[in-house]
């Protein structure tokens, strides 16, 4: 079975790799295809594009976006035109409302005691801010002893420093990824099954499924399959690697079925 990874994070967002040492981490792993997909911002991809070029290693540019539905409700958009002003003033607009989030969390934890900043945070985040810039720092500090514990304790829903996601719709992060002549996908459905709206997606524009991913079950994939038929939608497959250090998947790259592998190549490269 081919190994891809459509689906990894840079320290352009919330990765602790740069796209180079992704691309790096990647062929070392094995991998035939990859895309570097991070939070809304494109900024890294010419640069992994170049080394993947340098390496012969097949790449697509992507980027994640958040709806503000569910803090994991996130949708991949593939082949988008990075140079398209339109979609550019959409991912600026997302870091400001990313960046406002953040004020708001810094603010709640202060509150209850934290000596933080939010200079502190941001000077680690020169690109896309997120939770995982705010739980690096508490590790940084020696509050908590990793990023996980950082979510955990003060991050998620029900701790002190929680505040909703402020992203856009899922219609309208499907909408903009098909008016920058990207395709879009749904990520991770498994983390987000109780909020799944496929026909509302479909409508929108929605053309694949994530279905190779670390987290999902041999009966989730199922079911996901089955929707991908009843749809028409194409499967994915990616880790959601933020580098080794980060505390989740230790490298790139995910197994996926000869004939999905084939569409993909199809998908993208007309083959
Ligand atoms: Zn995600
Ligand atoms: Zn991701």
């Amino acid at each position: 079975m081919p190994q891809i990874d459509l689906h990894t994070h840079s320290s352009f967002s919330d990765g602790t790799c740069t796209p180079e040492e992704v691309v790096h981490n990647a062929l070392k792993a094995g991998v035939s295809l990859l895309a570097l997909s991070d939070h809304d911002t494109t900024d890294g991809v010419t640069q992994a594009q170049q080394i993947c070029q340098v390496h012969n290693l097949p790449f697509i540019s992507a980027v994640e976006i958040s709806t503000r539905k569910h803090d994991h409700l996130h949708f991949l958009g593939y082949g988008v035109d990075v140079n398209n002003p339109s979609f550019q003033e959409f991912l600026a607009q997302n870091r400001q409302k990313r960046r406002e989030r953040i004020c708001k969390i810094i603010g709640k934890l202060q509150q209850a005691g934290l000596e933080i900043t939010e200079e502190e945070v941001f000077a680690r985040a020169p690109h896309t801010v997120s939770r995982a810039h705010v739980a690096d720092l508490l590790k940084a500090k020696k509050i908590v002893p990793t990023r996980q514990e950082g979510f955990r304790r003060y991050l998620v829903p029900g701790q002190v420093g929680y505040v909703r996601s402020a992203g856009v719709t899922a219609v309208e992060a499907i909408t903009q990824i098909k008016r920058a002549g990207g395709v879009a996908v749904i990520a991770h459905p498994g983390m987000v099954s109780s909020c799944w709206n496929f026909p509302m997606w479909v409508e929108a524009g929605l053309k694949g499924i994530e279905v190779f991913y670390p987290a999902h079950t041999y009966s989730l994939k199922q079911d996901l399959l089955a929707i991908a038929r009843k749809y028409g939608l194409f499967c994915t497959g990616g880790s959601d690697f933020h580098g080794p250090r980060a505390g989740r998947i230790a490298r790139p790259g995910i197994y996926i079925p000869q004939d999905h592998f084939n569409r993909l190549q199809h998908i993208f490269f007309n083959k």
